[in-house]
């Protein structure tokens, strides 16, 4: 059996964050592969302990990759200041071809055209993908993964940073499909009786209510747990609801353009110009091409970092982006702008600053410890990040042991099988999750 059907079978998919199936990235005529190791959300750290831990397995994935692709150069993008993890790599690499590329630490580093740019200086055409110009990026917790798989070990667990008001912030190592409420307990519990969660990063992370962590299954995508108080600013401005959002780009928006002067991919010289979008939704006296909104990536630097007047264009494009999508809308000027990168040096957005201005100053900005934690149950989503759903494959009442396969798609879709987590019973099956409990 290949890479790319071993890869297949132990249900890799990417585990930075998008999820998208890694067997469907493993094409041959690429002409360089980057490993993205250059977590870029604050607070996380769960890719830096994976480095520290796992030097060897990444490395030799890699070399696997480069191997089954026939890729000939590899260039890891990790930050210059992670000098242990940096260490790790080059020992494990020795003399093999492996290029570790040092990047600053800004927000998004860790956002692949935005690493693509920095490494090549090349820009992925608009809505395209980075194998349009050649290159494979794979990031470096998944490089772990496809060792493993080359070894016959499916994905049944995953690391998560979980941080904020818990008791012990800590990494824990879980089975896919941990609820988020488990995954605090995990962490000594809850350190306010109010609280709402972020799966994911403060900036690309998606908030839900406490009541909602109790059956909120973490995915293999998903490598971050913050939980906040319930009024948190952070919270309080990701919960506005879209009228409100609407009614307040009417009213406000001073077309500054801050938004979109910032915008990393505006800054890679994509059309990306969300000034544009929100001047046209607030007003119909400037009609402009809402394409645009297409290109967003929603890392959330607009509203989280440089709109002066506290708005949404993030929202505001996902909001739109629906829409065009529903109408079949797509990029068809794929024409890159140079001179919008001139300033990007510039516009880098120091860490620290990010931080301070999410007001979450108060939690670690980085956290070593790692420790196991098995809860009692698990949900285990049938979606795994922007891929094809699964299908479940088993019924309630079935005993399961870890590995075996409980949902999957066919080897053609860009999806991924998803494998029992844990050992023990099926208690529930939907098409979105199967949940099991431990004997
Ligand atoms: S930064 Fe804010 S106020 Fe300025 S153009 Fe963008 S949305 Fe409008
Ligand atoms: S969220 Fe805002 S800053 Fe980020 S890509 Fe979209 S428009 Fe640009």
């Amino acid at each position: 059996m290949g890479l790319v059907e071993q890869v297949f079978d132990a249900g890799v998919i990417g585990a930075g964050g998008a999820g998208f199936p890694t067997h469907k990235k493993l094409v041959t005529g690429a002409k360089l592969l980057v490993i993205n190791a250059a977590e870029c959300e604050p607070l996380l750290a769960s890719d830096r302990y994976v480095m520290r831990e796992f030097p060897r397995e990444i490395v030799s994935g890699i070399k696997k990759i480069a191997q089954a692709t026939g890729v000939p150069r590899v260039v890891i993008g990790t930050k210059r200041h992670y000098a242990r993890e940096i260490a790790a790599l080059r020992e494990a690499i020795g003399t093999d071809a492996i290029e570790i590329f040092e990047l600053d630490s800004f927000y998004p580093a860790g956002d692949e055209q935005t690493l693509i740019f920095e490494i090549t200086g090349e820009t992925v055409p608009p809505g395209g993908i980075p194998i349009q110009i050649g290159i494979i990026v794979v990031n470096v917790t998944t490089a772990l993964n496809v060792e493993r798989a080359s070894q016959g070990i499916p994905v049944t667990r995953r690391f998560v940073t979980v941080t904020g008001e818990v008791a012990n912030p800590q990494i824990l190592d879980v089975p896919v499909g941990t609820t988020a409420a488990d995954l605090i307990q995990g962490a000594g519990g809850a350190a306010v009786p109010r609280y709402a969660v972020v799966r994911g990063g403060p900036m690309m992370g998606k908030q839900f209510q406490q009541q909602a962590a109790e059956t909120l299954g973490y995915n293999k995508a998903d490598g971050g747990l913050i939980v906040l108080p319930h009024d948190h600013p952070l919270i309080d401005f990701c919960s506005k609801p879209i009228d409100w959002i609407l009614a307040q780009t009417r009213s406000i928006c001073i077309q500054c353009s801050m938004c979109t002067e910032m915008c990393p991919r505006y800054l890679i010289g994509h059309q990306m110009r969300p000034h544009r979008v929100m001047r046209s939704v607030g007003t119909d006296t400037h009609p402009v091409d809402l394409t645009d909104a297409l290109l967003c990536c929603e890392c959330g630097i607009c509203e989280l970092y440089a709109c002066p007047m506290g708005l949404s264009p993030r929202r505001m494009n996902i909001y739109v982006k629906g829409m065009l999508r529903a109408e079949g809308a797509k990029v068809t000027d794929q024409t890159v702008h140079l001179g919008h990168t001139e300033s990007r040096p510039y516009r880098k957005i120091a860490q620290s600053r990010l931080i301070e201005r999410l007001k979450l100053g108060a939690y670690p900005t980085h956290i070593d410890e790692c420790r196991t934690f098995e809860p009692p149950k698990v949900i285990i989503p049938m979606r795994h990040g922007v891929g094809k759903q699964s299908t479940p494959r088993v019924a309630v009442g079935v005993q399961v042991q870890v590995g075996d396969v409980i949902g999957g798609v066919d080897f053609a879709d860009a999806g991924c099988l998803v494998h029992a987590s844990i050992a023990g019973k099926v208690t529930e099956v939907t098409p979105d999750y199967v949940r099991i409990e431990r004997n």
